[in-house]
């Protein structure tokens, strides 16, 4: 169950390009800061076309005592708007934050650790590797990005660590080989991974078929980043007699609360599960972006959690548990 948010005003310290599109924030909340370990984030209430939401940011530790919060959040054009809310912040703005929570705890007890982070999947791997290293711990990193001018702290890290980390810069022609990473692992070594669906995809299918103790592979994924890019598409709801577009920047449960469909969510990151509805049908793939149902029930397609799951090359038809009466 995640933790409650406890709200405290909080100003921005300081702000500062850290990457092309990657934005370095310090955050100071009144009263100060909580202590909180590698893998914690912190939420944020971010306004998006004016309406409040939270938005979830990793802490770039190592924590100092008294110093404010650090967040790097990358800017996603295609999105809902909660990075463009956060690169429009300036110093000394005002914001409410949370305190922190860890759903992503580093296990310090693991004789080995292997460390992947793909984009800005960086941010919580960043702190684990440096409290690793200060505890003179045995592991390596790899950390994927598009192009060395996209990777935060890639520079920082190599100075800091050297042959311990590896860039895999896609650009570059590099990539990681995560399923042959996986194979050279002894079953006692814990992997730590944080990045987009497809590495994780592919990091757990490698780790079920070579046989590692599950409470090894340890991930966070920062919520709805799918298997495709979003794109628009059209969703039928026949009961209901609606026909109606969803953009590619919009959720069907944002479109459908538009058009006054009542439909029930609660967390809108696709954990909880609270806004299932029925598919009836479906063109093209869906792209289950939610991590409440298993690979197999993602595979029936019978169910999709409408806050982050879409639709690509083709249309939906759902039934939701809605009754006009
Ligand atoms: C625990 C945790 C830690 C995080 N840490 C960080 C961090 O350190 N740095 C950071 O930059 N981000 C982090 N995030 C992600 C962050 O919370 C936001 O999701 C991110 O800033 C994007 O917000 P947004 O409103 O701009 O995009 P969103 O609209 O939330 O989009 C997120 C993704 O969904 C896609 N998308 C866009 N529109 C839709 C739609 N209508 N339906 C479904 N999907 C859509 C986008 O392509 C994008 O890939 C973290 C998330 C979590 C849960």
């Amino acid at each position: 169950m995640p933790l409650k948010s406890v709200w405290t005003p909080a100003t921005i310290a300081a702000a500062a390009p850290v990457s092309d599109h990657v934005r370095l924030i310090e955050i100071a909340p009144y009263g100060g800061p909580h202590r909180y370990g590698p893998g914690a984030h912190i939420d944020v209430a971010v306004m998006i076309a004016e309406r409040p939401e939270t938005r979830s940011y990793t802490l770039v530790g190592p924590a100092r005592p008294g110093a404010p919060y650090r967040i790097a959040v990358k800017m996603l054009e295609d999105s809902r708007g909660g990075s463009r809310y956060m690169h429009a912040l300036k110093e000394g703005a005002n914001v409410m934050v949370s305190q922190p929570k860890n759903d992503f705890e580093l296990d310090f007890s693991a004789p080995r650790y292997l460390l992947v982070a793909g984009g800005i999947g960086i941010t919580p791997i960043y702190s684990m590797a440096l409290a690793l290293a200060e505890k003179g711990a045995d592991f390596r990193l790899l950390y994927a990005g598009h192009s060395l001018s996209d990777m935060p702290f890639a520079a920082e890290l190599r100075e800091k660590l050297g042959s311990r980390v590896e860039l895999f810069v896609s650009d570059q022609g590099r990539r990681i080989d995560i399923a042959g990473e996986i194979e050279k692992l002894d079953s006692s070594t814990q992997l730590y991974l944080c990045g987009p669906v497809p590495m994780l995809d592919a990091a757990r299918a490698a780790w079920h078929r070579l046989g590692k103790p599950a409470g090894n592979l340890r991930y966070e994924t920062f919520g709805a980043s799918g298997h495709f890019a979003p794109q628009a598409f059209k969703v039928k709801i026949p009961r209901l007699d609606l026909e109606l577009d969803v953009p590619a920047n919009q959720s069907v449960l944002e479109v459908l609360e538009k058009a006054g469909v009542d439909v029930i969510s609660d967390c809108r990151r696709g954990e909880c599960g609270t806004c299932i509805v029925d598919i009836v049908s479906a063109t093209g793939t869906v792209d289950h972006r939610d991590m409440f149902f298993s690979d197999a029930e993602h595979a029936e397609n019978k169910k999709m959690c409408i806050c982050v799951s879409r639709v690509v090359d083709g249309d939906l038809v759902l039934d939701t548990s809605y009754r006009a009466d």
